[in-house]
């Protein structure tokens, strides 16, 4: 037994929770990550994989018993067929062959069978659809023993339980909340990872990118999980727990502090008026929202309601979901963003999209929903329909292109054209926004401010796609800075445009949910914040607590420094 082991991450949602492991071993996402093996586990990752396929075997044989004793011996072909695919040489030879390559039996997996599957998708005959199916049938199978009875454990946890894993889904991380979850430990994944986001809403405490996490931990094993300075300690003793517990009540304390100032104004000691409203990404957290004391929704990310499920949500679903988001926010308004899935939010599973693994720089949000209009449409009709019952901003995601945000505006367009034909009310008015998460819109967002009433940046992205360091990626996480000058100056040139245009900015990434960088935020002249609801509190007491006239003549000073060692000394002042 590991005793008073500590182990370093990264803070992923705030909180501090004592309780007992619970250990999921194997990964969470089905589109599984990629990991490089050295030589000497090759082996063994082989003969992980020949396990995996000896225990989809086995269940194909009871499987083809309970088909024989439920529909009779006829019957029985089904699972014949199925356990042929299992002797194919794709499996019992390619995927190997794929491991020796250096690559983990899931990736590998994945990889040989995307390849097939893609060939079957191409050709017309229903024979090679039905097969494709099968063969996708039994990847899931073999798949899932890979990873681990995960699913069928996780609903299974006590109330409190540190649930310790790899790398968790979206999903999961609903299914903790439900079931009371102390809060989550991953090996993989950064505080910016969705997954991280959601658990900030769900006021989940996490630490991420926890290296060594599963070697480390068992089931049972007491962990106290510090998800504010990013660290857990395994079976510690009962003075460090004692400690940690009276920790956990200051935080609790704190927080109360911070519903004091719920119904004051995110205003600053010289009166300027910042609006601080709330992420939002799912319908459930609307309580949270509402109680936070943040002025409407800054952010509504509704890629959510797509997840874990085998058709589109219909129209008047999305409707519902958005107005009755419109309605409870009055008088204040609601963002509602359009889909951006893609990178780490591809867990899709009606797009044929779902079968590539994440990548951040492929079809992702307006890009996806401007080449699958099926999909597009429906959502700014259930949007502009819901505007009738609310104060709705539509903010389109991800714009690279000035272009691409006047192709989604004359869609919209379109769209209002075919409403008005049919008699739906929704509102004339209703305002345009677009996100500003890449380099190349941000240096272009001239352009784009004509063409909108409201600048968002979203730093989560544009922070990965300046650095390039992906958001999600642990290895790198040391990198990922918010506070890099070349940021910094990216995040002015951005303002000035904006404000050039006699527009609002703001910013939802996760960096304005950070108290280290209010100031700057300040600083650099934002209008407006939105941060999960859980941050709300923190958030606006430092800003009543800053002076915005003083914080601009900080941020431009910095600006003008051009020795690199200066301007970090003068940022660790800053922050
Ligand atoms: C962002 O990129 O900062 C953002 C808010 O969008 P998301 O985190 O959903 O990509
Ligand atoms: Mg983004």
């Amino acid at each position: 037994m590991d005793k008073d082991k500590i182990l370093s991450g990264v803070a992923a949602s705030e909180g501090i929770s004592v309780g007992e492991a619970f250990v999921i071993e194997g990964g969470g996402e089905f589109c599984p990550i990629k990991i490089e093996i050295s030589k000497d586990e090759i082996k063994k990752e082989v003969n992980r994989y020949k396990e995996a396929l000896g225990g989809t075997k086995k269940e194909l044989e009871s499987f083809k018993e309970s088909l024989g004793k439920m529909l009779g011996k006829e019957h029985i072909g089904l699972a014949d067929a199925y356990r042929q695919i299992l002797d194919d040489p794709l499996l019992t030879r390619d995927v190997p062959r794929q491991i020796q390559s250096g690559v983990n039996a899931e990736y590998a997996l994945y990889m040989v069978l995307d390849k097939v599957i893609k060939s079957f998708m191409k050709l017309e005959d229903p024979y090679f659809k039905d097969r494709k199916n099968d063969i996708e049938d039994i990847g899931n199978k073999i798949m899932g023993h890979l990873l681990g009875p995960q699913k069928r454990l996780l609903s299974d946890i006590k109330d409190g339980a540190i649930v310790v894993a790899q790398n968790l889904t979206l999903n999961d991380t609903m299914v903790m909340r439900e079931r009371q979850a102390g809060g989550f430990v991953t090996e993989m994944g950064g505080k910016t990872s969705h997954v991280s986001i959601l658990a900030q809403a769900l006021e989940i405490p996490s630490v991420v990118g926890v290296k060594g996490a599963l070697s480390f931990v068992k089931t049972g094993d007491t962990v106290i999980l510090d998800g504010i300075n990013g660290k857990i300690i395994i079976n510690p003793d009962e003075g460090l727990v004692s400690n940690y517990i009276r920790e956990r009540e200051k935080f609790i304390v704190v927080r109360r502090e911070y519903e004091k100032l719920r119904d004051l104004p995110a205003t600053t000691l010289d009166g300027k008026k910042i609006e601080l409203a709330a992420n939002f990404d799912n319908i459930q957290e609307l309580p949270f929202v509402m109680s936070s004391g943040a002025e409407g929704i800054g952010l509504f990310r509704t890629e959510y309601i797509y997840f874990n499920r085998s058709n589109l949500p219909a129209e008047d679903e999305l409707y519902e979901n958005y107005s009755q988001a419109a309605r409870k926010t009055l008088p204040n308004r609601v963002i509602i963003r359009t889909l951006d899935i893609g990178g780490d939010k591809l867990n899709d599973p009606m797009l044929e999209y779902h079968r590539q693994c994440p990548t951040f720089l492929g079809l992702r949000a307006i890009r996806l929903c401007l080449k699958f209009p099926h999909i597009f449409k429906p959502q700014l009709r259930a949007i502009l329909r819901a505007s009738n019952e609310g104060k709705i901003t539509i903010m389109f995601p991800m714009i690279s292109d000035v272009h691409e945000l006047i192709a989604a505006k004359k869609m919209l367009e379109e769209t209002k054209d075919e409403l008005r034909k049919e008699g739906h009310p929704f509102d004339e008015k209703i305002k345009v926004a677009a996100m500003i998460e890449v380099p190349s819109a941000a240096m272009s967002c001239d352009f784009i401010a004509k063409e909108v009433d409201f600048i968002s940046v979203g730093t989560n992205d544009l922070i990965q796609y300046t650095i390039a360091v992906e958001r999600t990626d642990e290895m790198v996480a040391e990198l990922y800075d918010p506070s890099h000058i070349g940021l910094l100056r990216i995040l002015k040139h951005i303002v000035s445009s904006v404000h050039s245009a006699n527009i609002k900015v703001g910013i939802c990434g996760e960096m304005a949910a950070d108290t280290k960088y209010t100031g700057i935020l300040i600083g650099l002249g934002f209008d407006e914040m939105s941060v999960a609801s859980s941050a709300v509190g923190k958030i606006k007491k430092e800003i009543r607590s800053m002076s915005a006239v003083e914080m601009s003549k900080k941020v431009d000073d910095l600006l003008k420094i051009t020795n690199i060692d200066e301007i970090k000394q003068e940022l660790k002042k800053l922050m």
